[in-house]
This record gives structure tokens, sequence and C-alpha cells, in this order.
């Protein structure tokens, strides 16, 4: 293995991906670091519980073996935002409580029942129709009931709010397990409208049936107790991005993309590299082409700068940091390692493109964009290593 690559000890290859030997890219999922990262989050919130966020496949770290890490280190309920990603959470976590954030589909009820998921209800329609389910069925069916505080996306608005509260058999014979609501500005501690937001939430909440409570993502948990509540959901944090962009970042990375050279190439001073010769050697240099792409999740936007006044993107091979120059292909990137040290960057020699020393928020902040996209469209054809992790 080369010597960049983390040493996690017991990995394996994810069965479901091509082995690592037929793939230039190879993504290694720390599950160790994504418990530990659980673990920093539950201490914070306590006595609050901690969920787990595992929505968009985990964050593009895989649902199944990010899901069975974050049991092990007690998560006991998770989010999902649609209902087949609740299937497959269902089918490796029999017994977890899962909630289905993007509230029930329309004559969709029997099925979340059948795979006892809770959806997090956000419309009276949505309420009319998991109560009509529970009559049918003279079941208590557990589910969140979501209130809109200001982000106006999803969920039930003040005037919704108290038309429930004069007419609670709306409610039917369901069993409201959590009341939910999202902050808008969770990321910036100080804007007020942090503040408006859970006080608008305690007042709806009080006209509501009594249940546990929960506002907070990543940030609102970093936010400390006044967001606490009863339960936290934190997706961001628990995979290694940083909640608050510009801050020192108090999680661990969980993901590492690797690509592999596919050649050397040494180009004159004046030679061009790459789709519409956007970048131009002003030095005789070496070019390192790696075997990844936009294909892969390495956004185009990523492609090198001819404007030297901006930030350059960078991968970080054989202990030092090289330059992406040109443009980022579908299935390629180039690098500029001429100032790199001639015999240590070959053939086959991996580049970290995210990792501890390239981090997904610097990829973010070079692609103009925010971890959540950078991870959540990571690719499918690479080999999937996924460290061991600690079984309770
Ligand atoms: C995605 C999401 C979360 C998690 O947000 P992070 O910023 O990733 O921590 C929590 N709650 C809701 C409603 C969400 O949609």
């Amino acid at each position: 293995m080369e010597q960049n690559l983390p040493s996690l000890s017991g990995v394996d290859w994810s069965p479901d991906a091509p082995p690592p030997t037929v793939t230039p890219a190879v993504l290694t999922v720390d599950l160790m670091a994504l418990q530990e990262n659980y673990r920093t989050l539950r201490k914070m919130a306590a006595p609050a519980e901690c969920a787990g966020v595992v929505k968009g496949d985990a964050y593009g770290t895989g649902l199944a073996p990010a899901a069975r890490a974050l049991w092990a280190a007690g998560c006991r309920v998770f989010f999902v935002a649609v209902p087949a990603e609740g299937h497959t959470l269902r089918l490796t976590l029999p017994e977890a409580v899962i909630y289905v954030l993007g509230g029930l589909l329309p004559g969709a009820a029997r099925d979340y029942a059948a795979l006892d998921l809770r959806p997090v209800l956000g419309s009276p329609e949505e309420i009319a129709e998991w109560a009509a389910l529970c009559r049918e069925e003279g079941r208590h069916l557990p589910a969140a009931l979501h209130v809109d505080t200001g982000i106006n996306r999803l969920g039930l608005t003040p005037k919704q709010v108290e038309w429930l509260t004069a007419n609670p058999r709306d409610l039917g014979d369901m069993r409201v397990s959590l009341i939910v609501s999202h902050l808008a500005c969770a990321d910036e501690p100080n804007n007020e409208m942090n503040r408006i937001q859970t006080e608008t939430f305690d007042t709806l909440r009080n006209l509501l049936p009594p249940a546990p409570a929960s506002i907070a993502n990543s940030p609102g948990t970093l936010n400390g107790p006044a967001y606490h509540y009863d339960l936290v959901r934190p997706g961001i944090a628990l995979y290694g991005g940083n909640p608050f962009a510009g801050r020192a970042n108090p999680m661990k990375p969980v993901t590492y993309l690797y690509g592999t050279i596919l050649q050397v190439r040494s180009i004159p001073c004046g030679a061009s590299v790459g789709y519409g010769a956007t970048w131009r050697a002003r030095r005789d240099s070496r070019i390192a082409v790696i075997g990844a792409g936009y294909r892969d999740g390495y956004f185009r936007s990523l492609s090198g700068r001819s404007d030297r006044s901006e930030e350059h993107t960078q991968v970080y091979i054989a202990g030092q940091f090289a330059p992406v120059v040109g443009r980022v292909s579908m299935d390629m990137i180039t690098v500029d390692i001429t100032d790199l040290p001639g015999d240590t960057v070959r053939r086959g020699t991996k580049a970290e493109l995210i990792g501890n020393h390239v981090t997904v928020d610097d990829v973010a902040r070079w692609a103009g964009t925010i971890p959540y996209e950078v991870l959540t469209s990571l690719g499918s054809r690479y080999a999937r290593l996924y460290s061991a992790y600690e079984e309770n």
C-alpha cells in the first residue's frame, strides 16, 4: 500500500465495488473516525439523545456500512430523506428507529408502516393519510410532526398548528413520537434567526401534544444547549465536514479519495495541457495525469485557474502538494509536479484528492460549493475500502 494512505486497522474491500487493482480511484471510509465523531457529538449534546442523519447514502460514505458503525457506537435513531433510503436502512438495521425527513409520499403510508418507517409529517394532508392508516389498521403508529419556524421549506405553518390545536382529533390514533423543526442559519451562530426560530418552536410545541423535541443539525448541536432539546440530528459533522466554514474543524476526516497516476509526462515551456488549452507551461514542466474526473465527483469547477491571484486546487502526492492545472475532464485530472523531487511520483503512485491533507472543506471552497455537495456527489466506480470499527 502507498505510504500516504492512512493506516487503518482491519481494512476491508467492499464486496459490492470493484477490486482496487482495476479502478484508478479508491474511496476509503474511516468508520472508526465516524464512530469517534458520533461520540464527540453525543457528549456535546448530553443529556439529549444523539441521532444520526444518513440521507444521501450517508453523505456518500455508504448507507449500510456507516449505519452499522453508528449503531455499534450506540446510535439508535436515524434520519433518511426518502423512504427508499429507509428501505435500505431497515434491511441493515432491523431494530433502528427510522424517520423520513421528506415526509409522507402520497399514497405510501402502508409501505412506510410495513417497513416500520416513521414519516416526519409536515402538512394536514400527510397527517390525514397517516391518521387514516392508523384507523384502518387499528394501530397507534408513531410519526414525527414537523413544524416550520421560518425556513419555509417543509413543515406545518403556525396557522396549521393552531388548527391542529383546535382539532386534536385530526391526529387520530397516531403516536406523536417527536416534534421537529429545522434551523435556517445554524452555521451563523450570531444570526438572530436562530433565536427567533427556537422561540417560535417553543410556542408551537406548547400547542401540540407533549412529545420529545428536536431542532439541531450539526452546527445547531455545536451551538450549545439552547438548541439541543431532547434529540440532536447531526449529519455533516459525523462525516468530518466542518459545521462552520472559516473556523477550526473539531471533527475527524472520514472520507479519503485517492487517484492513481496513469502517466507522468514532460512538456516543454509554452505547451498547453488539457481541453481548451486553458493552461500553458511557463517553464519546462512535469505533468502527472490522475485517473479521476468529474464522473467521480471531482467537479469540473476544480479546474486549474489561469488567474494567479486565485487559490489553486491542490492534490497531495508523496508528501507534497501539487496544483491542478488545465481542465478537469470526465475521467482525468492533470497536476503540475515540476517542483516535486524527480523520482517520488511515478505511474501507479496514489494522490490524495480528499483526505486529511486536502480536506473535503478545501475541495468545496475551491469548487465554489459546500462539503455536503462534494461528499454526496462522489462517484460510484471506485474501489471502496472500509476500515474496521468498534463493536459494542
Ligand atoms: C440534512 C438535515 C439534517 C442534518 O444536517 P447537517 O447540516 O448535515 O448536520 C438535520 N435535519 C434536517 C431536517 C435535515 O434535512
